[in-house]
């Protein structure tokens, strides 16, 4: 028998698997019991209920987004609604403007921020620490790697997190973003999140 069920247990959550920190995304995903695909051809994408942009190098993944075909249906999902989350590169490549890219390098263009890549130093200054997460009863410890800061942003766009006058988790609608590496802390509280909009 077929029953349909309102919880993400019977959703699968796609994550991005191209380059970068997908892996640990995945790891996340399984210890909380949620179906979790990877996601590297449109047809993976055409399986998924949500999707999970990593952390990596933007540039990287924005040109293997390209010569896998997946660029334009992805963009197309976040505008029609699918939930989605990126963390640092993820949150690069879903921002409205880039500075400091390169200039082939595409954006989703899916939430109202400006971020400026690698502003926090370069990989030897990357830095944890200790951030409030709206919501949260205690800190969440955050792990920044060359991570790109957010610059500026719309008033259409929540700040769940920030990081002396940075924000540094954010959400519009169906699409969060963090600038750091919210799968590598131990800590499934971020994710646990996400899920909840799925
Ligand atoms: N600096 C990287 C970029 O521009 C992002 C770093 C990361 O994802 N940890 O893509």
């Amino acid at each position: 028998m077929v029953r349909s069920s309102s919880n993400n247990s019977a959703k699968t959550v796609g994550v991005l698997a191209l380059q970068g920190a997908f892996a640990s995304h995945e790891l996340v995903f399984e210890t909380l019991g949620v179906n979790c695909r990877e996601v590297r051809t449109p047809q993976d994408l055409g399986q998924v209920d949500a999707l999970v942009l990593p952390g990596g190098e933007s540039t990287t993944i924005s040109q293997l987004l390209e010569s896998s075909e997946l660029f334009e249906p992805v963009k197309k999902s976040v505008h029609e609604g699918m939930p989605v989350f990126g963390t640092c590169a993820g949150m690069i490549l879903l921002s409205k403007k880039i500075l400091d890219g390169r200039a082939d390098q595409l954006s989703f263009e899916a939430i109202d921020i400006e971020v400026q890549r690698n502003a926090y130093g370069r990989q030897v200054d990357s830095f944890e620490a200790d951030i409030e997460v709206k919501t949260f009863s205690s800190p969440f410890h955050a792990v920044f790697i060359r991570a790109p800061r957010i610059s500026k942003l719309g008033p259409s766009v929540t700040v769940l997190a920030e990081l002396e006058e940075d924000a540094v988790l954010a959400r519009q609608n169906n699409v969060m973003v963090a600038s750091f590496h919210p799968e590598l802390s131990h800590d499934d509280r971020i994710h646990r999140l996400f899920l909840k909009e799925i």
